[in-house]
């Protein structure tokens, strides 16, 4: 497979330097269309948008097999000195959906050129991963009506581990994560006069507080939970007391049942909290993605794979849930399947970079990995008899 890598890494440096933002990924969908159509896959555009579904049936078998990766970049500007660097100011593949392309699209000329297989697989590229749900937005598009699959893949670069290590995990790996805007209504007036008024600062300060008690009171101590205010604007000046004071929380969960106790928690604790100060709370609840859930028996097989493939001692069954998310929830609620996590490169190298940080960069040695991974996964789901 080496020999023929060289092109895929080219591709993926072709992606990186003509980054595009969630749902306008037009250049980067025409690519991936014209290279699937060439070697051979039924291709369907516009999906969800901008999302892409290249279908490859071979013999009779009725087993049916999704494989996703994701297309858009963030607005985020490069640092720069990077040949490949992005040519498009105020933009940039910060996360590494260039190289999930590339890895999917490299798998896809592999399965098409050499894999003898029986049944149909399914190339999904998403769009609009970072925030926008595209994977919700091609469902909503009739994905899995058009194109049935019996179990659904995708994988993730993780910056900071061994590049080409390979993490799973069974069950609930990335949490829920919900956007929460809380306006608080008060009587605005003289700051030297605060009887006159119904203070929002002192009720905005009074509803932080209590919800620190949410995660420490209410959920399990042995499952987890997030809730944080990562926004409080009130007033302007020292002697106004301000009518309004506004907070927004991000609320993050790894279990479906705590997601649904932290919003039943929250909006009890800010409405009597408000009340207490004389103070109207109005609660805006917006359900970013779910709860990610690998099934066993998919996550089984993968990481059986990896093993075979890459050995033991790059193949972490037990790797730990992580409290960021992920939009591929939303296909694995709806299908079997497993999400699974690629080092980008150990400690000290430059694959540690974080993703979302302007020196990050997709580590390209991870491409035939990666590949190699999704073509065995065809060949073994959807084995050809005889
Ligand atoms: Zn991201
Ligand atoms: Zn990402």
């Amino acid at each position: 497979m080496s020999a023929r890598i060289g092109e895929f890494i080219r591709l993926r440096r072709d992606i990186h330097a003509h980054p595009e933002l969630a749902f306008q990924e037009h250049r980067t969908a025409a690519l991936v269309a014209d290279k699937l159509r060439a070697w051979g896959y039924t291709v369907h555009t516009g999906i969800g948008g901008t999302g892409v579904v290249g279908v490859l049936r071979r013999g009779q078998g009725a087993r049916r097999l999704g494989i996703r990766a994701d297309m858009d970049a963030l607005p985020i500007a490069e640092a720069p000195g990077r040949e490949w660097g992005s040519r498009r100011a105020g933009l940039m593949h910060a996360c590494g959906h260039d190289g999930h392309t590339a890895t999917l699209l490299a798998a896809a000329r592999f399965i098409a050129e050499d894999l003898d297989f029986d049944g149909t697989l399914h190339l999904i590229f998403q769009p609009a991963e970072e925030g926008a749900a595209g994977a919700q937005a091609m469902m909503r598009d009739g994905l899995f009506e058009r194109f049935p699959c019996d179990a659904v893949y995708a994988l993730h670069n993780i910056p900071g581990i061994e590049a080409g290590h390979f993490h799973f995990r069974t069950g609930a790996s990335m949490a829920s994560s919900d956007n929460v805007t809380i306006r608080l209504q008060g009587v605005g007036g003289h700051g030297a006069m605060p009887q006159t008024t119904a203070d929002t600062v002192v009720a905005a300060a009074a509803v932080v507080t209590a919800l620190q008690t949410v995660v420490s009171r209410n959920v399990d101590p042995l499952h987890s939970a997030v809730v944080t205010v990562g926004a409080l604007h009130a007033g302007q000046a020292n002697n106004v007391i301000p009518e309004e004071a506004t907070l927004e929380l991000s609320v993050r969960a790894l279990d479906r049942e705590v997601r649904a106790l932290l919003r039943e928690r929250i909006t009890e604790l800010v409405q009597l909290q408000a009340a207490s100060f004389k103070v109207k709370a109005l609660i805006d609840w917006r359900e970013g993605y779910p709860v990610l859930v690998n099934t066993p028996a998919e996550t089984r097989l993968a990481a059986g794979l990896a093993r075979e493939l890459f050995g033991a001692a790059r193949v972490n069954t037990e790797a730990a849930p992580l409290t960021a998310s992920e939009d591929f929830a939303f296909m694995l609620e709806a299908v079997p399947g497993c999400y699974v996590f690629v080092g980008n490169g150990g400690p000290g190298t430059p694959g540690a970079c974080s993703v979302h940080n302007p020196g990050y960069d997709f580590n390209d040695a991870i491409i035939e990995p990666g590949a190699q991974l999704w073509t065995r996964l065809v060949a073994d789901y959807l084995k050809a008899s005889g």
